[in-house]
């Protein structure tokens, strides 16, 4: 009951606060008419790929003289309705605006003087950029079509019009109407139960972000794996993915230890099918993710931890604006890796750091300066460019640094703290500094100096005081690695059978890097190999190195994604050809960004590989995700069909 209390103050308390924060990725004027509450009512129809049925958004008027102005993309608006008691609707004016490339248009509806409803009839577009609509085909079971949505970060507005800002924050409630064989599912609790009638009913209690709003249609199934968690996937997929999922629970309770109450009710995850363009997606209750974390043996559960991480540092306490994306992907990176040594131990922690720096480092030697900063300037650029390891692991490092410099026990408090004190809000990096500063630096002006706040937050680069996460399993992979490369051993001979996928993947990396005659960007190690570069590949070129690996341990037909990705990646750099088949398939087959983009791109550097890519890209693209494409396209500067 206090609780309950506690929690309504918090919920008032988050009403109360506007974000002064200016949002250039949004055409909503939330400082004068604020949106509270959307009703949705939708048919899905798949045979037209379309969603088509009415929103109804519940406003608050704080400059009474002025209209709603919400964010749409490529939707079709029929007519407008306003009411000023929920119950009688009079028919209404609007104009939507030009639309921009990476904005869409604005859409501005006048309300009469009492009016504080708006009812929007419209319908989606076949290619709306946040939905993706599966054929049979392209799902496990093949038998049924399949829908889901990514609204992350502005693509709320291309299935509902409303104020498409992750400062705006909103309780929501849905009615759904699918093919009756089909279950629907959001990131809200379900009211319609388990029955598959065709006719659901959610709502989302808890005031969430635009981004957070999400639905997913098709041949579901559940199956519980603890007292408030579960898992949705297809009939074919879901024991394989109750297996790799069972430790979900656990995770849920060590990170409740140190971060304080889940306070989102149930915690389900929704496997989809592969063409979703991420690893996962932090949809409030319901976190979407990607059939590819399936290994078997639980090694890429680290993505999970992230999602569920996220319960607290993004769905809790949110980005005001797409330019303090850090504080919700470095905070979740940071949380990630402290649920993964609260459950695996610090080992295996360690390692996924260690992995983590380095991709960070080889991003940031391919980055601009003014993209290595983690308050990075998104204006008149598309959100979705902000998506790199910056926020990520760049951010995470930064909170490392702070939890090593004050000690463990003290950061994790202000971190409790920091979670309660902006709980359902959105705020800025400076709201952020300014709460650092209150709460934890100042009592320790000494310490406090050993952190270069500024420069972590608005410089490029990593600072020369930055922790450099090590691991020493992986030392030990590399003085194996070292005596294959050398002659000394033969690749059967490498003790590789208990590897776990973290080990395989500093292996690879390290073979890679000693093909190329280099070290890790930016380690010491990268240093001392390349003093001894002329000694690096006696004999046989790179190809055939990997052909003698590929035999001992048939990296090529691997069924872990990350593994798999890394081997193709090296396979086309290194032109061995014996890879080319499963790269072809991996590219037919996968979605997710992490992987297609990195493969394509290394493709791309060639006249051959441009080529390989490009006819493979051809049979793919319609296969892949709106987001996906808009990536590819980039890479390929595709034209075909646009
Ligand atoms: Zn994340």
């Amino acid at each position: 009951m206090i609780y309950r209390v506690l929690f309504n103050i918090v919920v008032l308390a988050a009403f109360v606060i506007t974000v002064n924060a200016q949002d250039y990725h949004s055409y909503a004027n939330p400082a004068a008419v604020r949106v509270r509450h959307v009703d949705l009512d939708w048919d899905v129809r798949f045979d037209q790929k379309m969603l088509k049925g009415f929103a109804t958004l519940t406003v608050e008027r704080i400059s009474p003289s002025e209209p709603l102005i919400l964010d749409t993309r490529d939707l079709k608006i029929e007519k407008v309705e306003t009411s000023a008691d929920g119950v009688r609707y009079a028919p209404g004016t609007f104009k939507l605006g030009e639309s921009d490339k990476f904005l869409g248009a604005p859409l501005t509806i006048p309300l009469p003087a009492k009016a504080n409803r708006v009812r929007i009839y419209y319908s989606t577009s076949p290619g709306a950029s946040g939905l993706q609509w599966l054929d049979p085909a392209q799902t496990a079971g093949k038998n049924n079509p399949f829908l889901f949505t990514q609204s992350e970060a502005i693509h709320a507005r291309s299935w509902i019009p409303l104020q498409d800002s992750p400062g705006v924050r909103v309780t929501y409630a849905a009615h759904v109407r699918t093919p009756r064989n089909l279950l629907a599912v959001m990131s809200a609790e379900n009211l319609s139960g388990t029955a598959r009638d065709g006719d659901y009913r959610f709502r989302m209690l808890q005031p969430i972000p635009s981004y957070l709003i999400a639905l997913a249609v098709g041949d579901l199934q559940f199956r519980s794996l603890g007292p408030r968690t579960g898992v949705y996937a297809e009939p074919h997929t879901l024991a394989a993915a109750a297996r790799e999922l069972s430790d979900t629970e656990k995770m849920v309770v060590a990170t409740e230890r140190t971060f304080g109450p889940y306070r989102w009710g149930r915690y389900d995850i929704l496997v989809l099918p592969p063409s979703f363009p991420y690893g996962g997606m932090e949809n409030p209750r319901l976190t979407f993710a990607t059939p590819t974390m399936l290994a078997g043996d639980k090694s890429l559960v680290s993505l999970i931890a992230h999602e569920l991480a996220h319960s607290w540092s993004g769905n809790l306490v949110t980005n005001a604006t797409w330019r303090d994306f850090w504080l919700n992907e470095g905070f979740t990176t940071y949380l990630e890796r402290r649920i993964i040594e609260a459950v695996y131990g610090r080992p295996r922690e360690e390692m996924e750091a260690a992995l983590g720096l380095r991709d960070l480092n080889e991003e940031i030697a391919g980055l601009e300066d003014r993209d290595e900063i983690l308050h990075i300037d998104l204006k008149g650029r598309d959100p979705d460019d902000g998506s790199t390891d910056i926020p990520y692991e760049k951010g995470a490092l930064f909170l490392r640094h702070l939890e090593q410099t004050f000690g463990r026990a003290r950061f994790d408090q202000f971190l409790k703290s920091y979670f309660n004190h902006f709980a359902f809000q959105s705020i800025t990096t400076d709201q952020f500094v300014d709460y650092l500063k209150q709460n934890l630096l100042n009592e320790s002006p000494t310490l406090a100096a050993k952190v270069p706040v500024d420069e972590w937050i608005n410089q490029p680069g990593i600072p020369a005081s930055a922790p450099r996460p090590t691991s020493s399993a992986f030392g030990t992979v590399e003085e194996h690695a070292k005596r294959w490369l050398d002659g000394k051993v033969t690749a059967a001979q490498v003790p590789a059978a208990k590897w776990t996928t973290q080990e395989w993947l500093h292996f690879l990396r390290y073979v890679q890097d000693r093909f190329e005659n280099k070290g890790a960007n930016g380690s010491e190690r990268a240093e001392r190999l390349l003093n001894h570069a002329a000694a690096v590949l006696p004999g046989d070129s790179p190809a055939v190195r990997m052909a003698e690996l590929d035999n001992a341990f048939h990296l090529t037909r691997s069924g872990n994604s990350e593994i798999a990705f890394q081997w193709l990646l090296m396979s086309i750099r290194n032109r061995y050809e014996a890879a080319y088949p499963r790269l072809e398939e991996f590219l037919l087959t996968i979605g997710r960004r992490k992987f297609i983009k990195p493969l394509y791109e290394e493709l791309a550097k060639t006249p051959e590989g441009k080529q390989r890519a490009v006819a493979i890209y051809r049979r793919a693209r319609p296969t892949y995700h709106p987001i996906a494409v808009t990536t590819i396209d980039d890479v390929l500067k595709w034209t075909e069909g646009k």
